[in-house]
């Protein structure tokens, strides 16, 4: 396989020199990750301003790049890349990325942006944030998740999007299809006082407890020790409120 290699922790992330190290000795590999951290950049795409690519020859075919996840993605696959690559995998990010992670995550966006481009793409997170992670159970589940995908033709416009657990790759259980949990977040801001008296504030919210949760989320799997893979398609139409609102607008003649 070619790989597109991609990230938003940035280059220099453990994360993806982990995957680097995995894939490479396996695969033809290419990077195009941002030059330093852009999480929970979602899917923004930089327009006011240029983009560097500074190639990093200690990496091979790879580049650091100004701009966000996305920007990475689009880039490469247009303009730098000699040619498409068979897949995209993004991470391995630090920190998990299930539920409503999703819409804010620089590394599913990324991978989003492959789809959007016809290269099937792997997002893959570790669920922790300790201290001195080791990335490369998390990686080798990685490439054999994206050997797998690359087998089956028949998954050729897919995202995966996977988090593993931090665990012992001999205590993981096994891996779970999962959907999306629909977890929220407490929203809230910490106010504090800058050395000039301005008041400024900085986001601290917790997860809040899920209510009825099902066994078959992303969550579940992870906090049961199973490795979590659920696939994402780029379509957000609500097709349950679609039937609603079209007899709305029937009977209600808005127009
Ligand atoms: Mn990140």
């Amino acid at each position: 396989m070619f790989v597109l290699l991609t990230n938003d922790d940035g280059i220099s992330a453990e994360g993806i020199q982990a995957l680097v190290a995995e894939f490479s000795r396996h695969h033809e590999i290419a990077v195009a990750a941002p030059d330093r951290e852009r999480s929970a950049s979602g899917h923004a795409i930089t327009m006011d301003r240029p983009l560097r690519a500074r190639p990093v020859e200690q990496i091979g075919l790879a580049w650091a790049i100004s701009g966000t996840p996305g920007d990475c993605v689009k880039l490469a696959l247009s303009t730098l890349l000699p040619k498409r690559p068979d897949l995209i995998v993004s991470g391995v990010n630090r920190g998990p990325n299930m539920g409503i992670d999703v819409f804010y995550s620089g590394t599913v966006a990324a991978a989003l942006e492959g789809l959007l481009n016809g290269v099937p793409a792997v997002a893959v997170s570790l669920a922790s944030y300790a201290a001195d992670l080791d990335y490369a159970v998390a990686a080798r589940v990685a490439r054999s998740v994206a050997e797998r995908l690359y087998q089956k033709s028949a998954l050729s416009r897919t995202l995966l999007n996977v988090n593993v657990p931090y665990l012992p790759q001999e205590k993981i259980k096994g891996v779970r299809s999962t959907r999306l949990a629909s977890q929220h977040y407490q929203t809230a801001f910490e106010a504090r006082q800058d050395p000039r008296g301005h008041t400024y504030y900085w986001l601290v919210g917790e997860p809040l407890p899920e209510v009825g949760a099902g066994e078959d989320t992303d969550i579940a799997a992870v906090a049961n020790g199973f490795v979590s893979i659920t696939p994402l398609g780029l379509d957000l139409t609500d097709f349950d409120r679609l039937n609603e609102l079209r007899s709305w607008s029937r009977n209600t003649g808005v127009l």
